[in-house]
């Protein structure tokens, strides 16, 4: 059997496909950036994410720690990632850039530092940025901006 060019190739392609299955477990831990960790980006009903998601998040947090460092000031996330089932739970849109992992909410209430620091850089976001009593909705798909 191992003599066999057929197995090896299956074998390569079965590994493949795990590799592009993989799944990071809700809780896990990564330090993704210097003040942004993949925990604080879970979906908060304990769903895992596909590496699809994951990969997204890193394309989003590495654009959000420009903004942090920047700032200077601590950034707290409300909700990043979230599944399907969360999503549709706490009353997100329907196909919300949040369940491909590609959106983050940021607590930032009004007469805080933080939101007037987000908002001055609001015309230099290349994305979708949503402007809430809360604080900022940020996210890497289109660019667009609104006030809720
Ligand atoms: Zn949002």
């Amino acid at each position: 059997m191992f003599k066999n060019p057929i197995f090896w190739v299956f074998l390569l392609i079965i590994t493949w496909l795990c590799m592009k299955n993989k799944i990071y477990k809700n809780g896990q831990t990564l330090q993704l950036t210097e003040n942004f960790n993949l925990s604080e980006l879970h979906s908060k009903d304990g769903s895992d994410m596909s590496a699809e998601v994951f990969e997204n998040l890193v394309k989003l947090i590495t654009k959000v720690q420009k903004l942090r460092t920047e700032s200077g000031l601590p950034f707290k996330v409300n909700s990043a990632y979230r599944s399907e089932a969360h999503n549709k739970k706490v009353g997100g849109a329907k196909n919300s850039l949040h369940t491909k992992g590609m959106a983050i909410d940021i607590s930032a209430p009004i007469g805080t530092e933080l939101r007037e620091f987000l908002l001055a850089k609001r015309e230099n976001w290349k994305g979708g940025f949503g402007l809430y009593s809360w604080g900022v909705h940020l996210d890497i798909g289109p660019e667009r901006n609104w006030n809720a």
